[in-house]
């Protein structure tokens, strides 16, 4: 691609913003990502992370080259990885969905009897950063005892399990919870001694967490079948969602998205959001995919660019911070 220099401003061939189209036509929302990536990082800058300057590196640059097909294919950038970074939850979300896809596939075709759960554990909701990361570790610990009550583990296959925290605009609490897709074998449904019903999940959970209060948990089967059954790829699309949304502390508020921005930072620091057990951490392995929250972020799927492809000439598209858009690296 030649873009020549000495074209005027007035030029709207040059100046139109560069756009990333996938093969069904979508724009992919590689501006909108970082316009919420350079805000999240000034917020870190004000807060005196050092990492700011890193964070607002994300994604400027990406090298991409022409696919066979004529959509572009990320070919080469510079993903921050921070946990709350906009741009790189938007690729590890990506990137959890294909894998998760594919894990489950590969589960049905080992284990084709096996039922599925979706099943949610929530704890009350917590103020602080500080107390955010106590409870995010008390919770993984009491989801290990409940995966180990003989009542689970008799049938228990496998699981997946994602972490979610949303904050409370209206008292600026945090409510942190856990989304887990239950692989367990037939005999789960056939009687009372192998059923475990919404109640009893609710006194485990409680067990578990060795809590006064009775915890939110709510569980519901669903039903798989060859043709991607929706009610599965729903699942599977919750425990692939955003740990936490950006909305939720990129705000009108600047005090109050600072006070999340900076209690999530201490909150979710060194914590794995993403886990996988059972048969579908084996199958993870055996299809030698990568780690989904610290791995790879520019192939998210198997998309991979062939030797030919990466032979053609990149496209180079860098975000401009002050039209806060990409374009076409000038040659
Ligand atoms: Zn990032």
């Amino acid at each position: 691609m030649h873009i020549n220099n000495s074209m005027t401003g007035n030029d709207r061939q040059v100046n139109k913003p560069f756009k990333d189209i996938t093969k069904t036509g979508k724009i992919r929302p590689w501006r909108e990502k970082k316009v919420a990536n350079v805000t999240y990082a000034e917020l870190l800058q004000i807060l005196e992370f050092k990492k700011s300057n890193n964070v607002k590196q994300c994604g400027e640059v990406l090298e991409f080259k022409p696919s066979d097909t004529g959509h572009l294919k990320l070919y080469r950038a510079w993903f921050c990885k921070s946990k709350l970074c906009p741009v790189c939850n938007w690729r590890r979300a990506m990137k959890q969905s294909y894998q998760s896809q594919r894990v489950v596939e590969e589960v049905l075709k080992e284990y084709p009897s096996s039922r599925w759960l979706f099943l949610t554990l929530t704890v009350k909701n917590v103020w602080s950063g500080q107390e955010l990361n106590e409870s995010l570790s008390y919770m993984t610990k009491a989801f290990n005892k409940l995966k180990q009550y003989k009542k689970v583990s008799k049938n228990l296959i496998g699981f997946m399990r994602a972490t979610e925290i949303t904050v409370n605009k209206e008292n600026g609490s945090y409510n942190q919870h856990m989304h887990v897709l239950l692989c367990v074998s037939g005999t789960y449904f056939k009687n009372k001694e192998n059923y475990i019903s919404q109640d009893e999940w609710t006194n485990l959970w409680q067990r578990a967490l060795q809590v006064e209060y009775k915890p939110v948990v709510n569980v519901k089967a669903i039903r798989p079948n060859k043709k991607k059954d929706s009610a599965i790829t729903s699942a599977i699309k919750e425990t692939a969602k955003y740990s936490v949304k950006s909305s939720d502390y990129l705000t009108d508020d600047l005090e109050s998205n600072l006070k999340a921005v900076e209690d999530l930072e201490r909150g979710l620091y060194a914590k794995r959001l993403i886990s996988y057990g059972g048969a579908l951490k084996t199958a993870h392995k055996r299809l030698n995919l990568d780690d989904n929250e610290d791995g790879d972020l520019i192939h998210t799927s198997d998309d991979e660019i062939s030797e030919t492809e990466s032979k053609a000439n990149s496209i180079i598209a860098i975000f401009n911070y002050e039209k806060q858009d990409y374009y076409l690296k000038n040659e």
